[in-house]
């Protein structure tokens, strides 16, 4: 069992390298399949996508264009919650096809924001894609085209993923262990 601790808590190794990479290639397979002939634009929503991005993008082998999202939250009125908007969307998507790519998606609360503005752009089609999903916690009102693998609900770091900003460069995916109280995070 490989373990490593970042800030207070202890992880374990939970999906290697190579499961990875198995899963972003299947990944590769669907959209290259389904879109080669789109010329489709990439968005890969920041900062967890970067390492699942750079791999996917070297497995495609057709035309496509790329470019990078940050969601920035704000509290809005206690009706509305959190809103978030997204920033660095300075490309033209009014006709392409748009291929999201999500690190994980857990309530899809995220997601659902981001699909409702892009398509306020008139985008020929938009596609999700993502590394990892939690359907225990999944609400489903989002469709997901592309789904890498599916996982419990554990809170996970690693390959892009973090922990208060620690574990993002581990190139494997790690789950939290209960700590010595017992209590899961
Ligand atoms: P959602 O809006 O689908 O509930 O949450 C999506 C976002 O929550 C992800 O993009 C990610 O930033 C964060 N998130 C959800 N589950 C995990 C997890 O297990 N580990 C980490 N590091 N972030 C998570
Ligand atoms: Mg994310």
């Amino acid at each position: 069992m490989e373990k490593i601790i970042l800030h207070d808590k202890e992880f374990v190794l939970s999906i290697t390298p190579a499961q990875i990479q198995d899963a972003v290639s299947s990944i590769a397979a669907g959209i290259s399949s389904d879109h080669k002939d789109d010329n489709p634009l990439f968005l890969s929503i920041l900062n967890g996508s970067f390492m699942f991005t750079a791999d996917l993008l070297k497995k495609i082998n057709f035309s496509c264009t790329v470019s990078f999202l940050k969601l920035a939250s704000y509290s809005g009125d206690a009706s509305t919650g959190i809103v978030k908007e997204l920033i660095g969307l300075d490309e033209e998507i009014s006709g392409r096809t748009v291929v999201v790519l999500e690190d994980i998606v857990d309530t899809g609360t995220t997601l659902k924001s981001i699909v409702a503005q892009l398509k306020r752009q008139n985008p020929g089609q938009v596609k999700i894609a993502t590394l990892l999903l939690k359907p225990d916690a999944f609400s489903g009102d989002v469709h997901i085209d592309y789904v890498g693998l599916e996982i419990p609900n554990d809170f996970i770091v690693g390959y892009g993923l973090d922990y208060n900003q620690l574990g993002r460069n581990l190139d494997g995916i790690y789950k939290i262990l209960p700590d010595k109280a017992g209590q899961p995070g």
